[in-house]
């Protein structure tokens, strides 16, 4: 049996470390290239541009909104025009995926640099690239980043719907892992599980259960706290290497599936995630005390725990299972790692169990 698991060759994460680029002696010198989104252009980098050139020589580009293939090549076009040592992906997910890409294709240093802590993408090696009408046409792995940098007074203010959402995505890595683990499914990298890695995915839920409530109220109050750093700390880095290298399974797999119905595209990754694995909970016959500890954690950050808090209120069951037949065709999909075996039907039952027990509040 091989056992693997993939990381960031270096994560850095404190209150204004993007001031100097986390003190990276490798940048000092260099010409950097920064792919920003807009708001980072218009926030984030007028604050620190001055202090930035005083160590290297810095670039900067608007990402144009989404992880596309136009945008890959328009951005590359840019970066190969000069010669860039390093490359920075400023933002959410769509634009760290973009300039990922983009410095593997051109075979550059890579750096992430989160402005929320929405989802675990910023830490992992895998890139999702869309079509212009939002659906996802490529799906594959290049290598983690050279330096995660996270700057936790951006994350601090920045909206807390981001912050509750990248909890939701972490919400899923230990059910996940361990259901891969038990089960012997390999993990997003290719390999089993390490016990490391069971121990770190073990660590990002309850790192959630105790500091999550007190980490969404230092963020809706701008307040870098030691528990809003440690849930930074575990919806980007414990999440990711959580997911990348401990394996995704029916919470993912659920996410696909509701993905597929129009109501929920208004609602984040990580709130979907969350509910998907609430469902999971009662896919895998999860013990009440359990249960009520997932739901009593969803409730106190604000996690959805019906189906009408992902926009699904009215949902039929035909509809539910046109939205899960695609995925559970899928052999390929996560949703298949899981201890028995699994049936539409039993997965739109597990869903109704989620909303009903969420339902009684
Ligand atoms: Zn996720």
């Amino acid at each position: 049996m091989i056992r693997k698991a993939i990381f960031p060759g270096c994560y850095i994460q404190g209150k204004g470390v993007l001031s100097n680029f986390g003190g990276i002696e490798e940048l000092e010198k260099k010409r950097i290239f920064i792919l920003a989104t807009p708001t980072a252009v218009k926030k984030i980098i007028p604050e620190h541009l001055s202090s930035w050139k005083r160590i290297c020589d810095v670039t900067y580009e608007a990402f144009g909104g989404a992880c596309t293939w136009d945008e890959i090549e328009r951005v590359r076009g840019i970066v190969e025009k000069d010669a860039y040592d390093v490359i920075i992906g400023m933002g959410g997910g769509k634009a760290i995926d973009t300039a990922r890409v983009v410095a593997r294709q051109l075979s550059v240093n890579y750096i992430a640099a989160p402005t929320i802590a929405a989802t675990d993408a910023p830490t992992a090696s895998a890139c999702v690239v869309y079509n212009n009408e939002g659906s996802v046409v490529d799906y594959f792995t290049t290598s983690n980043p050279d330096y995660v940098l996270v700057d936790t007074r951006v994350i601090a203010e920045a909206p807390v719907r981001f912050l509750v959402s990248g909890m939701g995505d972490a919400l899923s890595t230990w059910f996940e892992a361990e259901a891969c683990d038990r089960s012997h499914f390999k993990n997003v990298s290719g390999g089993y599980n390490l016990r490391a890695v069971m121990s770190l995915a073990h660590t990002c839920y309850q790192t959630l259960l105790t500091y999550g409530k007190a980490a969404k109220i230092a963020c809706e109050n701008n307040i870098v706290s030691p528990a809003l750093e440690y849930i930074v700390e575990a919806n980007t880095l414990l999440s990711g290497v959580g997911f990348e290298s401990g394996g995704l399974s029916s919470a993912h797999g659920i996410h696909d599936c509701l993905c597929n119905l129009e109501g929920s595209h208004a609602y984040y990754h990580g709130e979907k995630v969350a509910f998907g694995t609430l469902a999971g909970l009662f896919l895998e016959a999860r013990p009440q005390a359990m249960i009520d500890e997932v739901y009593g954690f969803c409730r106190s950050v604000g996690l959805p725990t019906t189906l009408a808090g992902i926009g699904l209120g009215g949902v039929t069951d035909p509809e539910l299972h046109a939205a899960i037949q695609p995925v559970f065709d899928n052999k390929e999909s996560y949703l298949h790692h899981v201890r028995f075996d699994l049936t539409p039907e039993g997965i739109i039952e597990a869903l109704r169990m989620a909303d009903g027990v969420g339902r009684m509040g």
